[in-house]
């Protein structure tokens, strides 16, 4: 085996984003020499394509409901107007300065950043743009790529990397699936004014989220005017005078000014040499790791979306900070993926965390269930009745509280708090002897006191 010095890098990333980049910077926070390479843009989908232009596309969407609300409350506004390319513009200048960010904390922390796509040649070399660098240990942080479906015309449709880019907003639009992405989509370009059909091949949104999540989602986003449309997946997307015409395979078709693919992500595990290097990936094309993130080749390890873990950022941040800690900061950092605390940033959105209840029955808790739906206050003069849900999942048996489910305004900052609580086991009991904030939604959680009935 070659000295340490004989390398170019102790440490080696490929991918500069949530993952890679908290990664690189704690490894050399350790003292590593470390590179890192990107073969687009520095901060990765989260940044660049993900949760922060999302995010800000939500809100620009929630103004809608917004105006229409302030009526209620006195004003009264005239009628507003909205420019798409005014949203984008801004929306990209934001990116271009979260992307400046991450370009500093990478050169401040004396991190090497190459522009370009790496190619394992094995466990210690990397290729880019025709240049080999050589390193003790690789990170491999690619992340993932949208899934599109391998249907004639695929090509006209779009993802959500092209969502963010659109010219026009169209007037009608088509979203496969109804996963995280599918719904965020659908609520984001309805409060836009969009015309939205959500087609999904099974019979409800948002699997492996709670049964009340989903049901209190569903009706939400019916409510607000989307049409869902399940067990059906399309078959084919044809151009023509009318738009983009979408054939189903319940031989039913139907025009749209854009199809949105939001059928999953993959692995981005292609093309990258991991067979030369040795390094194992699963069915999915995700590359298996241990606790530590270590890989079937020692030298090289892997975290973030590429794992097909848990795909959520706050997530990727985690395991490149544990796989920085274990190896060079001389810790003992297994990762940690008990009770991760999820949001959509539907419309409501939701906050989860820990176990819904059929998960809980499902791993033989005899469950306690507390629960309420509720209108937000700012519905009484508003208007409008959509419901919100509040949901305790308890161990009957030991009283400790498995699981947060809530879906109205603000869920997400609602359950972030409430994870602390389940992430340390506290108990419905502790739950009680709380004091509500009032007047909240928030407060409910901790004075609900009658168990639903089953
Ligand atoms: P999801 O896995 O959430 O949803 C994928 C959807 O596509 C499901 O409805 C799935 O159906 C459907 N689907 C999958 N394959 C096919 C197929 N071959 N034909 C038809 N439909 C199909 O993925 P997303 O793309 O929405 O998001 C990717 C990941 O990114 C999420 O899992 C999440 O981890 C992360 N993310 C997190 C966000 C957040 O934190 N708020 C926001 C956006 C993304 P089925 O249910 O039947 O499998």
């Amino acid at each position: 085996m070659a000295s340490k010095d004989a390398f170019d890098y102790d440490l080696f990333v490929l991918g500069a984003g949530s993952g890679g980049v908290r990664a690189a910077r704690m490894a050399a926070g350790h003292g590593a020499r470390v590179g890192i390479c990107e073969e687009s843009r520095v901060g990765g989908t989260c940044v660049i394509r993900g949760c922060v232009p999302k995010k800000l596309l939500v809100y620009a969407s929630e103004f809608s409901k917004a105006f229409k609300d302030a009526e209620g409350f006195g004003w009264s506004a005239g009628r507003p107007t909205f420019s798409w390319s005014d949203l984008i513009a801004n929306k990209d200048q934001e990116i271009d300065r979260l992307n400046g960010i991450y370009l500093k904390l990478l050169s401040n922390a004396g991190v090497d950043l190459i522009n370009g796509r790496g190619r394992l040649l094995d466990g210690h070399r990397v290729e880019i743009n025709d240049r080999v660098i050589t390193a003790e240990r690789i990170l491999i942080a690619v992340g993932g790529r949208p899934r599109m479906l391998d249907i004639p015309g695929k090509e006209h449709a779009i993802t959500s990397d092209e969502a963010f880019h659109l010219p026009t907003l169209p007037k009608r639009i088509l979203i496969v699936g109804a996963g995280y992405i599918a719904v965020e989509f659908a609520g984001i370009f309805n409060g836009l004014g969009v015309d939205v059909t959500l087609a999904y091949r099974g019979g409800k949104i948002l699997r492996g989220f709670d049964h009340d999540v989903q049901d209190t989602v569903e009706q939400a986003l019916i409510g607000r005017g989307v049409n869902i449309v399940y067990q059906t997946t399309p078959t084919a997307i044809e151009p023509g005078a009318e738009g983009l015409t979408v054939h189903f395979d319940a031989h039913t078709s139907e025009a749209f000014d854009s199809v949105m693919m939001a059928a999953g992500r993959v692995p981005y595990t292609w093309d990258l040499g991991l067979a030369e290097a040795g390094v194992a990936v699963d069915e999915a094309g995700a590359i298996v790791v241990d606790e530590y993130s270590q890989t079937s080749q020692p030298s090289v390890y892997a975290v973030g979306d590429v794992t097909n873990r848990i795909n959520l950022t706050p997530v990727a941040l985690m395991e490149g900070h544990a796989m920085a800690d274990t190896v060079f900061g001389h810790m003992d950092r297994a990762v940690d993926h008990e009770a991760v605390p999820a949001a959509v940033f539907s419309q409501p959105p939701v906050g989860s965390v820990g176990l819904s209840e059929h998960q809980a029955r499902e791993q033989g808790f005899q469950v306690t269930v507390f629960k309420s739906t509720f209108t937000p206050m700012k519905a009484t003069l508003a208007g409008g009745g959509e419901q919100g849900l509040m949901k305790l999942v308890v161990d009957a048996a030991s009283d400790r509280v498995l699981g947060v489910h809530v879906v109205g305004p603000d869920a997400p900052e609602m359950v972030q708090g409430f994870a602390v609580a389940v992430k340390a086991k506290l108990t419905k009991q502790d739950f009680d002897r709380t004091i509500g904030i009032h007047p909240t939604a928030a407060e409910e959680l901790v004075t609900l006191r009658t168990p639903a009935t089953p």
